[in-house]
Formats: structure tokens, C-alpha cells, sequence
């Protein structure tokens, strides 16, 4: 067995940064994803938890240079779902058992959506109480918005640093973003106490390993309970993603990168949640279920109405537009089987690595 690979089997944080680096750098990775997967059966069995994903809405006061749904693509038409369809959408998924669903949508920092996300929050609670676990995505926000929010009922709070490299920050985003501010909502978020989740893009034009095993490093430093990343996926109407040709060649490199990076992070970080995003199904139809093989433990089936999804893509190739929720449950339990792992149905899935929790 690699060395490398037997040292990150004895425990979390074992491996230093060359070595991390070492381990996203080989080809030939049967052995890195056997183990992480074996890491994955220690801290949370054979089992796969569902968070089904709410597109809140595509209005963004943001400027992302990757993103589809960025402030400036005027291609794009903008929706923003009913507070009576979002809890439609969010009793669906507790009667169908996800144990778990997320808000996520455009950045948007108004007393109005403060006040929206604050009601949904509620009117779910009174249906779920503690029994269904919500995340919120919604970028980055002020203390008091992310503890309104925390007070009406959200648990769970993701919010990807997107790389951990100040400078490659820089060069993926205007001017008027700042990297300084998104880590230190996260240090919030930690704070005040929600189970707080991050991630990056893997494949950036101009990111390197080094640039990866960097993010591995920063996930522990920290202290996050969630790791949700998947590769970067271009999209044409936007100023990173317009020359860049979506070849077999491109689709294999990333969808390989992006399941290297979950085994790794596994591997250094053992108890935490890490989700196997529908990015890798971008990429590959088996994507999501390789990222289960490699060490994931989270899905996030879309459960938003099917006439909404052509208009939050922020990538192209974006999967199962055309389904509904159902069809995307059923499709889901089957690939989840075929890889011979099981859905924890009815369960919120807190994060091991979360100790204060309330765990069912
Ligand atoms: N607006 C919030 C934010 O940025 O945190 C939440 C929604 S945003 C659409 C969720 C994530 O989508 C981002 O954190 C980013 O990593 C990812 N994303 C955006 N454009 C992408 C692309 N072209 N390829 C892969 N992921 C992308
Ligand atoms: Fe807006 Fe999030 Fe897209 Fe950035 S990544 S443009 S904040 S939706």
C-alpha cells in the first residue's frame, strides 16, 4: 500500500502539505478511493444522507466571473419562488423523508429577503420542528442576518470560500468582492453556532495543487463540520468560462480532479460531511455515484419545480432539468443501491464532526 495512504488511515490530520499534494497528483487511483471510502464506512457506515435543494431564486447582486447566474448576464431570466411554493416544495421533501433540504439562491442583502427566508424558516419549523435539518446557501451576510436566521429554525449554513488562495480570489472576481469578508463570515457562522460547511472549485484556469492541498489544509484550520466541493464547470456567457471548450478531454481531467479532491479530503479530515455534487454529474451520468465510492457521504437531489431549473445554471450541462422531483427520487434510491450503499431516510445527518449538535 502507498505509504502516504497508510499514514492518513491511522488518523485525521496525519498527512503535511507535500504529501497532501503528493496524494492529489496520482494517477492511478484505485487505492486512494478504496481507502476513502473505508474512512467514510468508519464515520458514517453504509449510508448516504439526502439534502434536497431549494433554487430559491437567481437574482444576485453579485458579479462572479464563473457563475451562470451573475449579476450581469442579462441572457438570463430571473425568478424568484413564492414563500407559499418554497414550503410547498419544503413539506414535500419532509414527507418524502429527506431528512434534510437546503435554501440556496443568488446573494441578496435586503431587509426584504431577510424577512422572506425568515418566514419560510418559521412556517417549516411548525410542520418539522428539530426533525428536518435546513441549510441555508445564501452568501454573505451581516451577524445579525445570519443569527435572525438561526433563530427561526436554519442548523446548517454553507458558504464556499471558493479557493483558499487570496490571490486566485482576486483574479475570479470584481474588485468590490472580498475575500477577507467571506472567511470571516465563516469564522461568524462557526461562531454563532450553526454546523458550518465550505468548499472550493477544483480545476480554476490557474489554480494548481498546491492551490488544492491548500484548501485541504484550510478546511481543518477552519474547523468546518461540511466540505461541499465538485470541479468547475465553464459556462459560456460568462468571462471566465467563454473560451474554454467542454472536450471529452476537458470533462474527464476535472470529474477526475474533483473526485481526487473528496478522497483526500476524507482522508485528512475523517468525521466531517462531504457532499458528492451534482458537478460531478455534470461531468459523468455515474459522476455523483463516484463521489460516493471516493469517500462522500451527502447527496443534494434537486427538489425545485422543474419549470424553474433552466433558469439557475450556473454551468451548462446542467443535470436533470427536465425531471420532476419524484422522477429525481426514484432515480436517485437506484444509483444510490447500484453502488451498494443505502439512504438514510428520515434523517437529518448532522455531521460527526459537529459536537454540539443535536443529532437524531
Ligand atoms: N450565492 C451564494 C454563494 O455564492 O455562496 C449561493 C449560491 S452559489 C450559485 C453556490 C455555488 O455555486 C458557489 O459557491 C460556487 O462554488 C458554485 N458555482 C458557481 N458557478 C459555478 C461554476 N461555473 N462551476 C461550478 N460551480 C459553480
Ligand atoms: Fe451570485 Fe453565488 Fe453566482 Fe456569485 S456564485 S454570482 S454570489 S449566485
Amino acid at each position: 500500500m502507498n505509504p502516504l495512504i497508510r499514514k492518513a488511515l491511522n488518523g485525521p490530520y496525519q498527512l503535511s502539505r507535500g504529501e497532501i499534494r503528493e496524494l492529489l497528483s496520482l494517477n492511478d487511483t484505485e487505492e486512494l478511493f478504496h481507502a476513502a471510502y473505508e474512512v467514510k464506512l468508519r464515520h458514517t457506515g453504509k449510508g448516504v444522507s439526502l439534502r434536497g435543494l431549494i433554487e430559491l431564486g437567481n437574482y444576485c447582486g453579485k458579479d462572479c466571473y464563473y457563475c451562470g447566474i451573475r449579476k450581469s448576464n442579462y441572457k438570463v431570466g430571473r425568478y424568484r419562488l413564492s414563500e407559499d411554493d418554497v414550503v410547498r416544495m419544503a413539506h414535500w421533501a419532509y414527507e418524502q423523508e429527506y431528512g434534510s433540504i437546503v435554501l440556496q439562491s443568488g446573494e441578496l442583502e435586503s431587509e426584504e429577503n431577510t424577512a422572506f427566508i425568515e418566514r419560510i424558516l418559521r412556517r417549516i419549523h411548525t410542520f418539522a420542528g428539530e426533525n428536518l435539518g435546513v441549510t441555508l446557501c445564501l452568501g454573505e451576510q451581516s451577524e445579525e442576518v445570519y443569527r435572525r436566521w438561526l433563530e427561526a429554525g436554519a442548523h446548517r449554513y454553507l458558504l464556499r470560500i471558493e479557493t483558499s488562495s487570496s490571490e486566485l480570489y482576486t483574479k475570479l472576481h470584481p474588485a468590490n468582492h472580498s475575500f477577507v469578508r467571506r472567511k470571516e463570515c465563516l469564522h461568524t457562522l462557526k461562531r454563532i453556532g450553526y454546523q458550518t460547511g465550505s468548499g472550493v472549485m477544483c480545476g480554476l484556469p490557474g489554480q494548481t495543487l498546491d492551490d488544492l492541498a491548500n484548501d485541504i489544509l484550510f478546511f481543518h484550520e477552519m474547523d468546518l463540520d461540511m466540505i461541499g466541493m465538485g470541479p468547475y464547470l465553464p459556462h459560456r456567457d460568462t468571462p471566465l468560462g467563454k473560451g474554454i471548450e467542454l472536450t471529452p478531454e476537458y470533462k474527464e481531467s476535472q470529474l477526475k480532479l474533483g473526485l481526487k479532491m473528496i478522497a483526500v479530503t476524507r482522508l485528512y479530515l475523517h468525521d466531517v460531511n462531504i457532499a458528492s455534487t451534482t458537478a460531478l454529474q455534470a461531468l459523468d451520468d455515474r459522476g455523483r455515484e463516484q463521489g460516493l465510492l471516493a469517500g462522500a457521504n451527502v447527496i443534494m437531489p434537486n427538489i425545485t419545480d422543474t419549470e424553474y431549473r433552466r433558469n439557475y445554471q450556473l454551468y451548462e450541462n446542467k443535470p436533470c432539468l427536465d425531471e420532476n422531483s419524484a422522477q429525481c427520487r426514484n432515480c436517485l434510491r437506484w444509483r444510490v443501491l447500484s453502488v451498494g450503499e443505502e439512504i438514510n431516510w428520515g434523517k437529518r445527518g448532522d455531521p460527526p464532526h459537529f459536537r454540539k449538535g443535536f443529532s437524531k
